[in-house]
């Protein structure tokens, strides 16, 4: 109930009522939507075309992502933990806004607030998974999934932007691997 209050309140404060959010399995599939549809289960990611219709991301460490391709008005919203990151999960995001007749070279892409790279101690195994599809991600003793992202979608988008702080170390944040059980961050995109 809270989290269907909270939802319902930030997004009447941003001017729109209806929305969609995902149901994040930390997978690698994009949701088509058509039409604000309140949860678009077992997807970590959402695109649409349509005008006046929210996508939103969310996360607490993980990354939210969120891309425009400004020419053809594509949004995109997705959740980018390690486990979508090994999985490629920007393959998926660039194939979908290829699919929907977008060019990659008018996306700008935005990485919301994250775990850093100095704060998200991780065993080897797990470095070596993602820094197989992310080289980038590698940090001193775990990985940067921002830092590793950014590098693999500069290759193919007009821009990257990393935006916020490191969830763990800002007291303003959420972050999961701090809190335990915590709220999450929320990003929006609509196009207009
Ligand atoms: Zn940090």
């Amino acid at each position: 109930m809270a989290v269907a209050f909270n939802r319902s309140k930030v997004l009447n404060e941003f001017g729109y009522p209806d929305a969609t959010w995902p149901g994040p399995v930390h997978g690698t599939d994009i949701g088509l939507v058509e039409k604000s549809s309140g949860l678009f289960p077992d997807v970590d990611g959402l695109i649409t075309k349509r005008r006046e219709t929210v996508l939103t991301t969310m996360g607490a460490d993980c990354v939210p992502l969120i891309a425009v391709e400004v020419e053809k008005k594509i949004a995109l919203t997705a959740h980018i933990g390690w486990k979508g990151a090994a999985d490629s999960i920007h393959q998926s995001i660039f194939e979908a806004i290829e699919n929907l007749g977008g060019n990659l070279l008018h996306t700008q892409v935005l990485l919301g607030p994250a775990i850093c790279g100095k704060c998200y101690e991780v065993d080897e195994e797990r470095i070596l998974q993602v820094s197989k599809v992310l080289p980038a991600a590698k940090s001193e003793s775990g990985l940067d999934l921002r830092l590793g992202l950014k590098d693999v979608l500069n290759q193919k988008v007009k821009s990257v932007e990393i935006v916020g702080d490191c969830t763990y170390e800002s007291p303003n944040l959420f972050s999961h691997r701090r809190d335990g059980v915590t709220g999450r961050q929320a990003g929006f995109v609509v196009l207009l």
